[in-house]
């Protein structure tokens, strides 16, 4: 299995590219542990989708309805479609999106399964509350920000999308704005001139916490307490501002060294009742909203009765092991990025759980052991990466012999394949609940049950 190295898809890399003599690098988003999404991240990273004008004050008006435009790109309510094209739905009204989804993971799922109803959302534009803008400036030196044309290191101007926190989106026009006043250049990859790269804004919905990290080449911002200042001044709803100094020619937005420069340095979020952490690098579920309608949906097909030892694996900062923790015995997640289980300990501490350890180690090896050691377990929770699990993950369950395993998928391909293997070794799917985590995008999560034969 080529993709069995899952690592690959922890990276968000792009490979650079030479322009010139200079080496350039492609960025993507961000530096997520979570790359269970490709699809979902090459359409997401580039979010684009400037609500214009007109347009703006139709979804104003609550108008959401595009079918003369469907998929008719030509005359897309995104502006910047053809430029950025990170959301093939874009123009499709939302509930065609599901349908055509629907009809996709029925035709991969259903030899195995019924496929229930997409979960999707009441309201589907701005829910991206993980917002990156690159910067850079025009011929005349005036600051600019966008996004990355995908593949290519050019820079889509824009103000707004339709999928991003408009407040995120403002706060970054705003950034802008003040650049001149400030004096403070944006960065110039060809002569490595200036010194703001990349603004991300991350958002807590539920806590109403808000997080802007400035990502510069340099540690030093000139005039830094008049920056927060008036950055605060114009929003005073921002919590924390965090300086990040990535001096590298590197696919990452973010570098290694960050400060704050006010505040804590990190947000809160609060999801299905637990608080998590969330700090410039961590991964965190970028739509709260949906977010809440997964982790719940997994944790109800699981009908827990208080008394099970249950597995997260591919837990990444402990969400649906902690969310599951109060309606199970004991929790044992698993997870292969170190951070992320640092993060998952540190928000088990946060919520005073105490039925929950989590393990640093790929999966696969970690179920082989826990086989070979003779443990079994009640339920299980996977939630692997875009390329799915492995052949030898599945052997070792059957051996561990859940009387439940729910699979969380953000690849129906992977999970087809894997449901296939997961019937050779004796476990029926018998339920599949796709919600929609990702609007106007083809990406397609979706949450199946199984059970031992
Ligand atoms: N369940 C978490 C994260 C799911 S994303 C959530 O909902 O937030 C998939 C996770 O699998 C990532 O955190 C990634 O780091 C992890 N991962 C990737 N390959 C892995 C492997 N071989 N073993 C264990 N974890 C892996």
């Amino acid at each position: 299995m080529a993709e069995k190295k899952f690592g690959g898809s922890n990276k968000k890399s792009l490979p650079g590219r030479e322009t010139g003599n200079r080496k350039k690098t492609v960025f993507k988003k961000d530096n997520e542990i979570k790359e269970k999404t490709s699809a979902k991240r090459s359409s997401l990273d580039r979010k684009s989708a400037p609500a214009n004008g007109r347009m703006a004050k139709a979804l104003r008006q609550g108008k959401t309805d595009t079918r003369r435009n469907d998929e008719v790109h030509a005359a897309s309510r995104c502006p910047y479609f053809k430029k950025c094209g990170a959301c093939q739905m874009i123009d499709t009204p939302y509930d065609k999106q599901l349908r055509q989804k629907h009809a996709h993971v029925k035709e991969l799922l259903e030899p195995y399964t019924k496929v229930a109803s997409f979960v999707g959302m009441e309201e589907p534009e701005h829910y991206r509350c993980k917002v990156h803008a690159v910067f850079t400036h025009d011929k005349k030196g005036n600051p600019l920000s966008g996004i990355y044309r995908e593949g290519t290191h050019e820079v889509v101007p824009i103000d707004s999308c339709l999928l991003e926190d408009q407040k995120a989106d403002a706060i970054i026009a705003t950034i802008r704005g003040m650049l001149k006043s400030f004096k403070i250049k944006t960065y110039d990859e060809d002569n490595g001139f200036g010194l703001l790269r990349h603004v991300l804004i991350r958002i807590g919905k539920n806590t109403g916490e808000i997080m802007v990290v400035l990502v510069t080449v340099s540690p030093i911002f000139p005039s830094k307490n008049n920056f927060v200042k008036a950055l605060r001044q114009a929003h005073p709803e921002i919590t924390t501002i965090v300086l990040n100094v990535n001096d590298k020619q590197t696919s990452m937005i973010l570098g290694d060294k960050e400060k704050p420069m006010y505040g804590p340095g990190f947000i809160y979020d609060i999801c299905c009742g637990m608080k998590f952490k969330i700090s410039p690098k961590s991964f965190y579920q970028v739509n709260p909203v949906q977010q809440e309608v997964l982790y719940n949906t997994a944790i109800e097909m699981a009908e827990l009765k208080g008394d099970e030892v249950a597995l997260d694996c591919y837990c990444g900062v402990g969400t649906i092991g902690i969310i599951a923790s109060p309606h199970v015995k004991e929790v044992i997640g698993v997870e292969l990025n170190k951070d992320a289980v640092k993060d998952a300990n540190l928000n088990a501490k946060i919520n005073n759980i105490d039925n929950i350890t989590f393990y640093n180690n790929d999966a696969t090896v970690f179920m082989q052991q826990m086989a070979a050691s003779g443990d079994k377990v009640d339920v299980v929770f996977m939630d692997p990466p875009r390329a799915g699990s492995t052949p030898e993950f599945i052997e070792s369950l059957k051996i561990l012999s859940p009387k439940k395993v729910v699979y969380i998928s953000c690849s129906p391909d992977s999970l087809a394949r894997d449901l296939g293997i997961l019937k050779k070794n004796g476990f029926k799917a018998e339920k599949a609940i796709p919600v929609d985590m990702f609007p106007f995008t083809r990406s397609i999560e979706t949450v199946v049950l199984l059970t031992r034969t």
